[in-house]
């Protein structure tokens, strides 16, 4: 089940009020999409938008923020999911400003660098992170959760996608001061940053935070659990139904050996009247059956068991 989707929906459906916050959302966007080159002596930027809805909330903010209008947009047809993608190119004037503003370049006297850490003041308060994380996850973050009922399917899995090792893990050191541990690993070209605890991705997912997503996903944890619990009930009780069909087998077959070659008669008397009883009574319960001869349960047991063993020694 596609998870992420019900967490980037609520995303999008809380406007971020704040400038600051929509910068660092807009930081979180970029950092996880965008791809820097350069034409003509010009810096230019290009990223990757998952929907319309996203692309409208990102032209928003680009010209709320910097007064800058994205003009330039490519559609792709993502095949997978039979949805278009959007290609944002944002080159030339401004450009460099803007994204030294997100955080994302830095200048010094050799000029303009790119930025891997988030030591920029996009991120830099509680809030901001957030916004980061958040625009993070809509333009790369993943999650899938297992379906109900289902045996072997796959686990909880949460992830955010970065073109470098240095950005993703100096996220995952912020979201670990923020209690969130993620672990990273790489998948061809890019690195993951991952979480499959779904106690930590439920912790990931009010960080952001998405609140009715947490509520949906403690369901889906609550359900798995009473299913996982049901069915090791079932199994457990099967287990014991058929330990005990083996164990009324084993004795009746001893008896009946102890009966053919010897005689029960031979048997001493409290286990000449147990046998007996055994074969009068197949269908009761040990309890049943103890309850009839006036013994104990484990008194019955340890008859049957001597019977048992003195017909293995015939
Ligand atoms: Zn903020």
């Amino acid at each position: 089940m596609n998870f992420g989707e019900i967490i980037r929906t609520e995303i999008l459906s809380r406007p971020v009020k704040d400038e600051h916050c929509k910068r660092a959302f807009l930081a979180g966007m970029l950092r996880g999409s965008g791809t820097l080159y350069e034409k003509d002596g010009e810096l230019g930027l290009d990223f990757k938008v998952r929907d319309e809805e996203t692309l409208n909330l990102l032209s928003a903010y680009f010209s709320q923020l910097y007064g800058y209008d994205i003009r330039e947009v490519s559609v792709s047809e993502d095949r997978l999911n039979k949805k278009d993608r959007f290609v944002v190119s944002m080159c030339g004037g401004g450009v460099s400003d803007i994204l030294k503003d997100l955080g994302i370049l830095k200048e010094d006297k050799n000029g303009y660098s790119v930025n891997f850490g988030l030591d920029g003041d996009a991120t830099e308060r509680d809030c901001c992170f957030r916004a980061f994380i958040r625009g993070l996850f809509v333009a790369t973050g993943g999650c899938t959760v297992p379906n109900t009922g289902e045996e072997n399917g796959t686990g909880y899995h949460l992830e955010l996608v970065f073109f470098h090792s240095a950005s993703a893990s100096i996220t995952a050191e912020r979201l670990a001061a923020a209690g969130i541990r993620a672990k990273i690993t790489r998948r061809r070209e890019s690195y993951l940053l991952y979480i499959k605890s779904a106690e930590v991705i439920k912790d990931f997912i009010a960080f952001l935070p998405a609140p009715v997503s947490v509520l949906k996903f403690t369901d889906i944890m609550i359900n798995r659990e009473l299913t996982n619990n049901s069915n090791r009930q079932k199994n457990c009780d099967l287990g014991n139904v058929s330990r005990q069909v083996e164990a009324v087998a084993k004795y009746a077959e001893a008896i009946d050996k102890i009966e053919r070659l010897k005689g029960l008669g031979t048997l001493k008397k409290e286990l000449a009247e147990t046998a007996a009883a055994r074969k009068a009574y197949p269908e009761d319960t040990l309890s049943e059956l103890a309850e009839r001869l006036n013994i104990t349960k484990s008194c019955l047991n340890h008859r049957l068991r001597k019977i048992a063993q003195i017909s293995e020694e015939i």
